[in-house]
């Protein structure tokens, strides 16, 4: 395990590219984006919004969103600065929510005067494939991060929306080393990926999965990232979320694990998802969020290393009672599934605990 020598993203996380002199590809991609003339940017954006806008009482785009602050940028976007006529769609779960999370999903309608669909996948069917993709592959929400690509897209062909707009692309994350306006290769990529066999061995008929059966038609809708119009920053989209009434968590819920109160707020249970990537890749949300920081110029790689030494082990008593409540597990039983994912190669456990090796911070995260 190494970790990217500008911004100490660690070379575990998945589809992640490094180059020879131990920068990953995010850091070479922000270094890229500050070359790029964003005024040009946001005049290919407004013609394209020109070509599909329309005033004749119909949706012109489609957003799918979380609620989020993100997601609130990308509203005020379209509606108040393109001046389209949106239609929100979010592919919920049924974990607790927090209250600014409540509060965040109906302020999006309301602050932006937008139509909005909520897309709640069957509760019996929900607990059944989360529990399935947590023990058999450490990934509870594998069923779920599915229908959030594929349920926008297929309503964007049923509904007759030619334009579906997206926020971030897996660019920022330093997976691509393209910058293009459209994901529609990469959703077609997931779609491809879509493994129904697996779930109908596992005994679910298919007239249950409904939510992540891919479209046949040839009718696609145009799927853009604003990130390639619009130079994304989390401060900027904070600021201007706030404006329109978003909330953060600060006085609600101090998170075990995170340096922030403002991303991935809204439902407790989904913590666990991202928690999981720790014991198999020995880090998770604390180091996408100092990665991010750094490169943005907002922190200094010594505080970044003891902000995650200290933050990133750990998992948010709330989120995890929430996630065993609504599939049914006793608090053994969570920890017995995770046993397995503890990744040899780089935790020893010692006295009954895991623990990153010292020769992998040792190396690279001196402090
Ligand atoms: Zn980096």
């Amino acid at each position: 395990m190494r970790f990217c020598k500008k911004c100490l993203m660690p070379d575990t996380r998945p589809e992640t590219l490094f180059n020879d002199e131990g920068v990953c590809q995010a850091c070479l991609n922000s270094e890229k984006r500050q070359e790029i003339d964003w005024e040009k940017r946001g005049e290919e954006l407004r013609k394209l919004c020109d070509k599909y806008r329309r005033d004749d009482g119909y949706y012109d785009c489609l957003i799918p969103v979380s609620g989020g602050k993100d997601s609130h940028f990308q509203v005020y976007m379209m509606k108040e600065e393109m001046n389209m006529n949106p239609l929100l769609i979010t592919v919920g779960d049924p974990f607790t929510k927090s209250q600014a999370g409540v509060s965040n999903f109906r302020n999006l309608g309301d602050a932006f005067g937008c139509d909005h669909i909520l897309y709640n996948i069957s509760i019996p069917l929900f607990k059944k494939v989360t529990r399935t993709a947590f023990e058999e592959f450490g990934e509870p929400l594998k069923y779920l991060e599915t229908a959030i690509y594929t349920v926008p897209f297929k309503m964007a062909i049923k509904l007759g929306i030619p334009l579906v707009v997206c926020g971030e692309s897996e660019y920022q994350y330093g997976s691509s080393n393209k910058l293009i306006p459209t994901i529609n290769d990469y959703i077609s990529q997931r779609f491809r990926r879509i493994d129904l066999d697996f779930w109908l061995q596992k005994g679910i008929p298919l007239k249950e999965l409904n939510a992540i059966v891919p479209p046949s038609g040839k009718e696609e809708p145009y799927v853009i990232t604003l990130s390639y119009f619009k130079l994304w920053s989390s401060t900027k989209n904070l600021a201007i979320a706030k404006k329109y009434g978003f909330r953060d968590l600060h006085h609600e819920w101090k998170r075990e694990g995170y340096i922030e109160d403002f991303e991935q707020i809204d439902s407790l249970g989904y913590l666990v998802h991202l928690w999981l990537k720790y014991p198999k890749f020995g880090f998770q949300r604390t180091s996408d969020i100092v990665s991010r920081r750094i490169r943005d110029g907002l922190l200094d790689l010594n505080e970044g290393k003891k902000l995650i030494r200290k933050n990133d082990p750990k998992l948010d008593q709330l989120s995890m009672d929430d996630f065993i409540e609504l599939l049914g597990y006793t608090p053994k039983q969570f920890w017995d599934v995770v046993e397995k994912y503890w990744n040899r190669e780089i935790f020893n456990k010692i006295d009954g605990i895991w623990k990153l090796k010292e020769s992998v911070y040792e190396k690279f995260m001196k402090i």
